[in-house]
């Protein structure tokens, strides 16, 4: 009967925290959200406690029934949210998503080909760190210099030239729409498999502003907790029974043990609003945010890269002001500003600098920012660059305070968790 507050002070001041930070912050990084109080609920109850390894109807413990009710839903709710036939929800992770891909679909040592991290890509297509790039031949590809974006003619070249069993499109600094037609014509001419990761722009597929990687794609991953605005998690889908299956049992057993069947109720609560009509409504709002806030930087004297976003996403190119990733993502932060620094296309700058920083609209739209709010949030990013562009790394002190109250006072105007 203790709570929280009573049982763990040190752990609860860190929550009280954290909620504060959320609260009176502008949340901008592309890769997050604010779920809504019925999801937290779902993820913060009684499944937590639950064993039920394998799959509804073919658990390997008892006591199933009520976890199998969630885990039907939230697999019922995915094939319509993204019109496919088969769901996976297990995954733990966008990473263990593709990690379960890789475990149904390929064997150690096989060449696959994704987008390479410095130029939008994600660790976990190819990258030399993960696992992905060092038990995978992992071939990279990249986006054109002329333009910014992806280089159809490199992955065709690319194909031809080291035969992949696997070709991966997705990434996490894409802000333009990918043309999954053509990714499957290059992958149809050697044979290999389409594996389209989705994790940033779900949400815009699930509501139809963004293409559907089917019927494109032979299989499909996301995270749920980007524009799909879930919790904290990853899924599988497809429309092929064959690897369905195959992709059955390399999540169980093959990668994981006991799902967490409180974060799969999460998923189902987040699917089910996702299927609702505001949902739409709210990713065509994330969009135009975007556009506004691009728009407003490039006014303010910044770049953005391929100078607009089709997306959520926002890619700032602070090159025009001489400034750098790392600083700017500290002065902001100082204002009260959250982003994260983010390399741009064919960056001069270390991973640990960069010219860039990446910028986004789901958690901003989820509060009720609305384009002003958006354009008003570039002009106090252009003020706080101009203080670092002024004065180095330390920046404009009084421009920087200024803000965060300018900041704070918005937020306060768009509460969120009044109940918390
Ligand atoms: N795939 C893409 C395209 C992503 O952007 C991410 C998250 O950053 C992931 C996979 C990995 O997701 P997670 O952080 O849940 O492992």
């Amino acid at each position: 009967t203790e709570t929280l507050e009573s049982r763990d002070a040190e752990l609860f001041a860190a929550m009280k925290g954290e909620l504060a930070r959320q609260r009176e912050e502008i949340e901008l990084i592309a890769s997050e959200n604010i779920v809504s109080r019925a999801v937290m609920e779902a993820q913060g109850g009684v499944m937590t406690n639950k064993y039920a390894e394998g799959y509804p109807g073919r658990r390997y413990y008892g006591g199933c029934d009520w976890v199998d009710i969630a885990e039907n839903l939230a697999m019922e709710r995915a094939c319509k949210l993204f019109d496919c036939a088969f769901a996976n929800v297990q995954p733990n992770s966008g990473s263990q998503a593709n990690q379960g891909v890789f475990t149904a679909l390929l064997k150690p040592g096989d060449t696959i080909l994704g987008m390479s991290l410095d130029a939008g890509g994600h660790l976990t297509h190819g990258a030399k760190p993960n696992q992905s790039g060092k038990w995978f031949n992992a071939i990279q590809y990249g986006v054109r210099k002329q333009d910014n974006l992806i280089d159809y003619d490199q992955i065709a070249e690319l194909a031809t030239e080291h035969q992949p069993k696997m070709i991966i499109a997705g990434g996490s600094a894409i802000p333009r729409q990918i043309d999954f037609a053509k990714m499957r014509e290059i992958a149809d001419s050697v044979g290999a498999y389409l594996l389209v990761d989705m994790a940033h722009f779900a949400g815009l597929v699930a509501t139809g502003e963004y293409p559907s990687p089917f019927p494109h794609a032979h299989i499909a991953t996301t995270t749920t907790h980007k524009t799909l605005r879930g919790p904290r998690g990853g899924m599988i889908l497809t429309n092929d029974e064959d690897i369905a299956k195959k992709v059955n049992s390399a999540i169980f057993p093959g990668i994981q043990g006991g799902p967490l069947m409180h974060v799969i109720a999460a998923k189902a609560v987040a699917f089910g609003e996702a299927l609702e009509p505001g949902f739409k409504t709210y990713q065509k709002q994330v969009i135009a945010n975007a556009q506004a806030l691009s728009d407003q930087l490039i006014k303010g004297g910044l770049d953005t890269v391929t100078h607009g976003t089709d997306t959520h996403v926002v890619l700032v190119d602070l090159r025009p002001k001489g400034v750098k990733g790392n600083a700017t993502e500290k002065a902001l932060g100082r204002a009260h500003i959250t982003c994260n620094k983010n390399g741009v296309p064919f960056d001069p700058e270390k991973p640990t600098v960069t010219s860039g920083i990446r910028l986004g609209s789901p958690a901003g739209t989820t509060r009720g920012f609305g384009e002003a709010e958006f354009r008003q949030i570039a002009d106090w990013i252009i003020e706080v660059v101009d203080g670092l562009a002024a004065n180095g790394e330390d920046g404009n002190a009084a421009v920087e305070a200024k803000v965060k109250a300018e900041v704070e006072a918005l937020c306060a105007r768009f509460p969120i968790y009044p109940h918390l």
